[in-house]
């Protein structure tokens, strides 16, 4: 018998509402928010020149993932940017990136006047594809960026080694990736340099706010400086200062510091449970036809900001979107928009949307056609997946609904084939 769907006036197989990150059922706010929050109150000083949770943030944020230099900064994007702007780059230099993430990856790039080259993606994991990687590069590239995307760590190994010979700096974007996993080190820890977000949807969040981290010390004084308009507060006075570069003011408040702070301390729990509740789903999913879990490889530890799941539309007799569709109307929190085209399809890139109707840099310098086709495997991938938000809160039951309703919907569109 085929079941309803939702979507056609039928049952939904999820009957409660999940929690999602936008309210408190679905983060993990508690005491330790509030009492630092007040603590920063009580001080009275909320900006970070003359506070201390930004710094406590800042130490403890570094040992926790043991890396020397932690900066703080107002958001993933801007982390990015501390990042760029560290590098010093050429106006026209190349920084590679994937086609697949936010686009808080990709806008630091422009904003420092060089070029993003897309690179296409492994198609299981939708991460960089090191051998596409290597074959992007020209006598203008810098440094390549790798995102962790939904969780999935990069096949940093190869990456690294394809940097190392080539003088590239590598970027971890860490947004979606809090304490993943690669060969037994943390994403974050592989990189010359590494990026989070704390933006309200990640693992761990103050709201909005960024931290980079890096074993060096050079990158780490020159980001420090880019958050704060290159002034060099060690010089004191106002007077005797000396703006040392064009930068910006990217600086956490100290009440985003003391969320940051508290968070930092739940971070790896958070991971632990969602990573937990995905690979339940995954057991449970073994033998839905038309449908693949996230790919988990034997090398890696996934930290599940979203489940990624394949649609393979021969098999399932319905596209990826349709799919998702119905999914959502089952309700089951699936994101089917996050994944509709490539960034490199968007009119920032497509019609040189940069700077007043200059273009630049894109037009001066850019080398590729931002068009269909660039990034074969990234689109492939894109059409054929479906994100679902996961959540650190989901419970055994949740799961097992989510489970029923990916079965219902699976079940319904491969018999509904079938019959005719
Ligand atoms: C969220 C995110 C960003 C941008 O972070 P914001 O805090 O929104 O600026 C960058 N990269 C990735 C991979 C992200 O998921």
């Amino acid at each position: 018998m085929i079941e309803q769907l939702a979507l056609d006036g039928g049952p939904r197989a999820v009957e409660e509402k999940l929690p999602t990150f936008l309210e408190s059922a679905g983060r993990s706010f508690g005491v330790e928010e509030e009492s630092l929050v007040l603590e920063a109150l009580r001080n009275g000083c909320l900006s970070r020149n003359g506070g201390t949770m930004v710094l406590r943030f800042e130490q403890e944020f570094a040992q926790a993932l043991g890396v020397p230099h932690a900066v703080a900064c107002s958001s993933g994007t801007a982390s990015i940017h501390l990042a760029i702007a560290a590098l010093n780059l050429e106006p026209g230099d190349e920084v590679i990136v994937p086609p697949i993430t936010d686009i808080g990856t990709v806008l630091p790039v422009l904003w420092q006047n060089a070029v993003p080259v897309f690179a296409d993606v492994d198609p299981r994991t939708m991460c960089l594809d090191p051998a596409d990687v290597a074959g992007r590069i020209s006598g203008r590239t810098r440094a390549v960026i790798a995102v962790h995307l939904a969780g999935q760590p990069c096949d940093m190994d190869a990456l690294a080694e394809i940097c190392k010979e080539r003088s590239l700096v590598l970027i971890e974007d860490c947004s979606q990736s809090y304490w993943a996993e690669h060969q037994r080190r943390l994403a974050g820890t592989i990189g010359d340099m590494a990026c989070f977000s704390l933006q309200q949807s990640k693992h761990m969040t103050c709201g909005e706010g960024g931290i980079l981290v890096t074993p060096r010390e050079d990158y780490a004084r020159r980001a420090r400086l880019f958050t704060d308009k290159a002034w060099p507060r060690e010089t004191k006075s106002l007077g005797s200062c000396r703006f040392l570069f064009l930068a910006q003011n990217y600086r956490m408040s100290e009440l985003a510091g003391a969320v940051a702070l508290a968070q930092l301390s739940k971070v790896r729990d958070t991971v632990a449970r969602r990573r937990a509740s995905a690979e339940r789903l995954t057991a449970l999913l073994a033998d839905v036809p038309g449908v693949t879990p996230p790919h988990a490889s034997s090398n890696t530890l996934h930290s599940y900001w979203l489940y990624m799941l394949r649609v393979n539309e021969a098999e399932a007799g319905v596209t990826a979107r349709r799919f998702g569709e119905a999914l959502t109307a089952e309700g089951v929190p699936a994101w089917v928009e996050y994944i509709i085209d490539p960034l490199y399809l968007s009119p920032i890139f497509t019609e040189s949307q940069t700077y007043g109707t200059s273009g630049y840099p894109l037009l001066e310098f850019g080398r590729q056609n931002y068009q269909r086709g660039l990034c074969p495997n990234a689109e492939a991938a894109l059409k054929s997946t479906i994100a679902i938000w996961w959540n650190e809160n989901y419970t055994e039951a949740h799961v097992h609904q989510i489970s029923d309703a990916i079965r219902k919907v699976g079940s319904h569109f491969s018999l509904a084939g079938a019959r005719q």
